[in-house]
Formats: structure tokens, sequence, C-alpha cells
């Protein structure tokens, strides 16, 4: 039985007074009672301030990036392990916007992925195709690529203590949102294609979905057996909208 996970994606939005509303008012909503876990991923500035504004609450907070360097010269990176000192329970990793805009390749997704988990953080590895490669009906195999990439580094026991989250880049930012059969149908082949190599591991893998998700969409996305919650951009912003698709993934 898997438990829903619902993750908000901030991408570089926020100031330490907008976090602090907008955590409070996640706060008082989310103690009315929300069953799915739940997860917000800050820019890197405001993670230290995590650990005080969500002391006690059910909301559990991660990073949308790391080095997969351990320590050392690396301007301007952040290491495995400083996320861990602030508390981090997820990364996020492979963002479509990060293997887009900063050029991140299937293999140094992997490596992050397997960095963040040797120091007991839950990567969120993020694949998903162009809506030219869905066009071209290429779908399946780009996301297995993407997934192939972690399974030859690490082997299928690295998706043990990982979230896949598939998000076809068509639908990030853009409104138009994946219909939850076309989103059941690569969930499934997500999950099938671990399965061929560890069931167990299949049976228990959260894969999550991110692209467009709001209120209004969430309960028949989530309802689908294979979308087990999802990562959330545009709509984790808004606190009314964000607890409303949490609910909707309990
Ligand atoms: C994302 O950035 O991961 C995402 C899914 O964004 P949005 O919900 O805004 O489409």
């Amino acid at each position: 039985m898997r438990t829903s996970l619902v993750v908000g994606n901030w991408k570089m939005n926020g100031s330490r007074a907008a976090n602090r509303a907008l955590l409070e008012s996640m706060r008082k909503e989310m103690e009315a009672g929300v069953v799915a876990e739940v997860a917000v991923c800050p820019p890197f500035v405001y993670l230290a301030d995590m650990e005080s504004l969500l002391q006690g609450s059910v909301i559990n907070w991660g990073a949308q990036n790391l080095s997969h360097h351990e320590m050392g010269a690396y301007t301007g990176e952040i290491a495995p392990s400083m996320l861990a000192d602030l508390g981090c329970r997820f990364v996020i990793i492979g963002h479509s916007e990060r293997r887009t805009l900063y050029g991140e390749t299937d293999s140094l997704v992997a490596e992050k992925a397997i960095a963040a988990q040797k120091v007991d953080i839950i990567p969120i590895i993020c694949v998903g195709e162009t809506l030219q490669e869905r066009e071209q009906n290429i779908t399946e195999q780009v996301v297995e690529r993407q997934l192939n990439a972690v399974l030859q580094l690490a082997g299928v026991n690295a998706l043990k203590k990982a979230v896949i989250a598939y998000e076809p880049i068509w639908a990030i930012g853009t409104g138009r949102t994946a219909t939850p059969e076309q989103a059941q149908e690569v969930h499934a082949f997500i999950r099938g294609h671990v399965a061929v190599q560890n069931s167990g591991i299949a049976e228990e893998l959260l894969v999550l979905y991110g692209g467009s998700v709001k209120g209004s969409n969430a309960a028949q996305l989530l309802a689908m057996p294979d979308i087990d919650g999802g990562l959330i951009g545009g709509a984790s912003l808004n606190a009314k909208e964000f607890l409303t698709i949490c609910q909707a993934a309990v």
C-alpha cells in the first residue's frame, strides 16, 4: 500500500516574509487534517528558515537541486551533506528546467540521485518528454532512457528510497495538463519497467505526476491507480490550491 506524496516546487519564488505568510496559512489549513505526506521545496537560501517555520507541523521540506560532489572547490554549489544538515527530507533532481536550461544530462541526474541517497535524502527524480517527442511517439523511449541512467549506475535497489516524478515538459507551467489517461499510461509504463527488474520495489515505488496540476484537476489525476501524488509548481504558491491538491491525494 503506497502513501501519497504531494511536493511543492517553489522554483525561484518567494521572500522571507512571503514564505512565512504562505506556510502559516498552509499549516493552519493542514492542521484540519491531511493524510498525504506533504513537502515544500523552497530556494536553497530559505531552507534554513524551514526548521523554525515548520517545526511540529506535518509539512516536510526539501531542496530543488544539489551537487553530485561531496564537498570542496565547487563555487556556487551546494553539497548533499549541507542539505542533510538543514533537515531536508527530499531533493528534486533532474527537473526539466535543470535539464534544458542548465544542461543536466541523464548521467549527471543519476549521479545526483545517488549522492542524495548517500546522506539519506530521498531524491525525487524527474523524467518526461518534450512535446516534439510525444508527437513522435517516443515518450516511452525517452522516459526509459532517463530511468535507465539511474538503474545502470546503481541498480534497481537505488529505487527503494527514491521517488519518480513524471513531468511531461509540455505540461509544465503551460496550463496544459496531461489527461488522467495519458498520465496513467506513462506511470504504468514506469512501474512496469521497474517491475521487470524487481516487482516488490516497483510496487512500493511512488510515481508522482507534475505538470499544471491545480485544485480543479487534481482529483481526476490522483485517482488513477499508478499516480501516487503530485509535484506541484505554480499551484504550490497558493495555500488554498495546494491544500485542495493535498486533500485530493488522500
Ligand atoms: C514543476 O515545476 O515541477 C511543475 C509541475 O510546474 P507547474 O505545476 O507550474 O506546471
